[in-house]
């Protein structure tokens, strides 16, 4: 298989810097003086997978059970292309089971505000959204951000994890030029 065609840039501190508050880990194990019985935070969810698919926002609260407090959430910004030439009938599932491309699935957002704003307010104060679903070496990224913040007013909470592709890095390094 050739080199992969992705690079993760994964997990830039501004998801950190973004969050609102509380996602620092907790060290305790035990229920603190308050009661509660959260033991951590999850500063780094994925809802989807690489083929835009993944679990709904109930069942994961579920597993989130009264142990895991707040979680970042955000899909995963790039589709894997199922080419019939390089994968046939075979449905690449994971961008390591074929050499097809990736592209920028920017509807990654819309689905992660949907499934915020179906939770009654309780469920979704556990939750920061964060935008994905940009290519962060696009000048015009400023504008996805904008655009999904003025249809999704109040959902995010910040930007990131940042998900670039090996040929965006080729293009920064040779400005104008495209294969
Ligand atoms: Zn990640």
């Amino acid at each position: 298989m050739r080199e992969r065609s992705v690079l993760l840039a994964c997990w830039l501190s501004i998801v950190a810097n973004c969050i609102a508050t509380g996602l620092d880990a907790q060290a305790t194990t035990a229920p603190s003086s308050n009661g509660s019985r959260v033991v951590l935070n999850d500063a780094h969810f994925h809802l989807t997978n690489y083929v835009q698919r993944g679990i709904a926002l109930p069942e994961f609260l579920r597993m989130m059970g009264d142990s895991v407090g707040r979680v970042a959430l955000f899909g995963i910004p790039l589709q894997q292309e199922w080419l019939y030439s390089v994968s046939g009938a075979r449905a690449p599932t994971y961008y390591l089971n074929t050499d097809a491309p990736l592209y920028y699935y920017s509807f990654t957002d819309a689905v992660i505000a949907t499934e915020y704003l179906s939770l009654p307010p309780r469920d979704r104060a556990r939750f920061d959204p964060m935008i994905t679903g940009f290519n962060p070496a696009d000048m015009y990224a400023a504008d996805h951000i904008r655009r999904v913040l003025e249809t999704f007013p109040g959902v995010f909470t910040g930007i990131g994890e940042f998900s670039l592709h090996r040929s965006s890095c080729r293009r920064r390094r040779s400005p104008g030029r495209r294969a």
